[in-house]
């Protein structure tokens, strides 16, 4: 299992192609199924970002990440099950 200093290695590189496809091996499983989502109120320019992998379901969270242009965001004022897209619910690399 991919160690959290291994994610966060491939999120700095994602963290630069956002918002274009992110043509990076998952850290853990090796396949090219990463995503990067934020999460911040409309207003603000720092969020928290999701990135994992959409095969292996694992990843990381970052706290107040400043949220580059163009990235995909999701409202954190409406409701959580109303957000969009939909961040599965995957296992936090330690
Ligand atoms: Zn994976």
């Amino acid at each position: 299992m991919a160690t959290y200093d291994e994610w966060l290695e491939t999120f700095s590189d994602a963290y630069d192609m956002a918002p274009e496809a992110i043509d990076l091996a998952c850290p853990n499983c090796g396949r090219q199924r990463l995503r990067l989502v934020f999460t911040a109120r409309p207003d603000r320019s720092v969020g928290h970002a999701a990135f994992w992998c959409d095969h292996c379901l694992q990843g990381i969270g970052i706290s107040r990440a400043v949220i580059p242009a163009e990235a995909i965001v999701r409202d954190s004022s409406v409701p959580a099950d109303e957000r969009e897209p939909k961040i599965p619910n995957f296992q936090l690399a330690t």
